[in-house]
């Protein structure tokens, strides 16, 4: 674990440190400082006008320092002289209660009063496109079932390999690449962690494959629907809950359902009983609402869910218990603020615990196909407004959440909303102008 953060960058060769720190809506917000002085913002942070982020902070607000942690330090594979820092939002001495890495320590701590370690596993899909963003990069790349397509994929193999690389040397143990089910689309995964420590990996992944699609000359997204058509980019996460010294799996019973322990099947329990609400955090996006609920894509499938269910292995629910000792969470998408996706996770899995949640029946069935078929689980909600009112109603979850943050998170959204909504667009002209 590092310490001393200017004795680490004497003996890296690092000039600067990226002292960076998430907002609301995901974005990362980050001040440049000089080796030579980042110790003394080791303990007391770099200062920021909060109002000019995404916090919901007036300009009035005092300076908001973000304080790194140095435990979370990564020199840049791709630009060894700049290290990055995971920060922790702090004014007057105290944590900022809305940021979403303060709202995900919280819940990580809360589990871990009751004996439990969360570990995930995030899936993020991109696209690979054109600068200017309209358009997928590689123009061979059109295929109707474009999945694990191996020559388009070695055509990016320069982008993806150099991520995989960096991922290797970091220490992740990066596991596979691939391309997934859209044209210009890909995933590249590697090993599960603390949800900490995947939400700080989540959130560097997306800066050093969008940093790294630039070097090429490409634009990585991570937008959940870019095309019309063509299969959405999820962010599907994998969790299991362990002891506290990480011995022991307390998913893992074979005994039981799917391999699914009593603890499992009541964490589970909380994910299906909040689903709704979750989607607010899961599917942040006015876009989001394209990618579930959504029709066939051109592949076949939009391989994302519709309705609140779970199964075994089968990929057309909202839950698929992959094998024993732990579920996948299909529902969040490339759009998720990475602290907030595993804040939820938490939040909703905790509640489920203490409430003995039920995750009632589980449908074996095709729900691409037969979904109309089950007539007792709840829809997924159909645009962000509706998720946003599913949360407001959630007092459980908000609470969890902690009240600050769902009131500064609901403000901002609602706000968002309205912009979209009193955007003028060209569906409209076309569909009452001649009414
Ligand atoms: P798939 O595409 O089949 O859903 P991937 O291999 O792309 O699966 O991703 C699986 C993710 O789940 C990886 O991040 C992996 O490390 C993670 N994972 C595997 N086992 C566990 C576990 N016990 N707890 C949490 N995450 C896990
Ligand atoms: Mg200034
Ligand atoms: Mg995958
Ligand atoms: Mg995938
Ligand atoms: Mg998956």
């Amino acid at each position: 674990m590092v310490k001393d953060l200017q004795k680490y960058a004497a003996e890296r060769g690092i000039k600067y440190f990226m002292v960076s720190y998430t907002d609301l809506f995901g974005g990362q917000r980050a001040k440049l400082v000089p080796a030579q002085a980042i110790n003394d913002m080791a303990v007391d942070g770099a200062g920021f006008a909060g109002f000019a982020t995404w916090l919901d902070l007036t300009p009035a607000h005092p300076d908001m320092m973000a304080v790194p942690d140095a435990s979370s330090v990564i020199q840049l594979p791709w630009k060894k002289e700049v290290a990055w820092l995971a920060s922790n939002c702090v004014m007057e001495g105290a944590p900022v209660a809305q940021a979403p890495r303060n709202v995900l320590r919280k819940l990580v701590d809360e589990a871990a009063k009751e004996g439990l370690r969360v570990k995930t596993g995030v899936e993020p899909e991109f696209f690979l496109l054109t600068p200017e963003g309209d358009k997928i990069a590689d123009p061979y790349d059109n295929a109707e079932k474009p999945c694990y397509d191996q020559q388009a994929m070695m055509r990016q193999y320069d982008v993806i390999a150099e991520v995989c690389d960096y991922m290797l040397e970091l220490g992740w143990e990066a596991y596979q690449n691939d391309h997934e089910d859209a044209t210009g689309q890909y995933e590249m995964n590697w090993k599960y962690d603390d949800a900490l420590q995947t939400a700080d990996k989540h959130s560097f992944f997306k800066f050093m494959m969008k940093s790294v699609a630039e070097k090429h000359g490409l634009r990585c997204t991570f937008m959940p629907k870019p095309f019309k058509g063509l299969t959405g980019s999820g962010c599907h996460a994998h969790i299991s809950v362990w002891s506290l010294d990480g011995s022991e799996n307390a998913f893992a019973d074979s005994s039981k359902e799917l391999g699914l322990s009593d603890r499992g099947r009541t964490f589970l329990g909380g994910i299906m009983k909040h689903a709704s609400a979750l989607a607010a955090i899961c599917n942040p996006t006015v876009n989001s609402y394209k990618r579930i609920n959504a029709p066939r894509t051109s592949s076949g499938a939009t391989w994302a869910p519709n309705t609140v269910t779970w199964t075994g292995n089968n990929r057309t629910h909202m839950v698929r218990v992959p094998g024993p000792g732990r579920f996948e969470l299909r529902l969040p998408d490339g759009a998720a603020n990475p602290y907030l996706l595993q804040a939820i996770i938490i939040a909703a899995g905790l509640d489920g615990i203490r409430s003995k949640a039920d995750p009632g029946k589980r449908h074996d069935i095709d729900m691409y196909t037969q979904g109309h078929t089950i007539t007792d689980a709840p829809k997924l909600p159909l645009n962000l407004l509706d998720a946003l009112r599913e949360y407001d109603k959630d007092s459980t979850l908000k609470a969890m959440m902690g009240e600050e943050f769902s009131a500064a998170y609901m403000k901002l959204k609602h706000k968002e909303w309205d912009s979209f909504v009193s955007h003028f667009s060209r569906w409209e002209h076309d569909n009452t102008l001649d009414i």
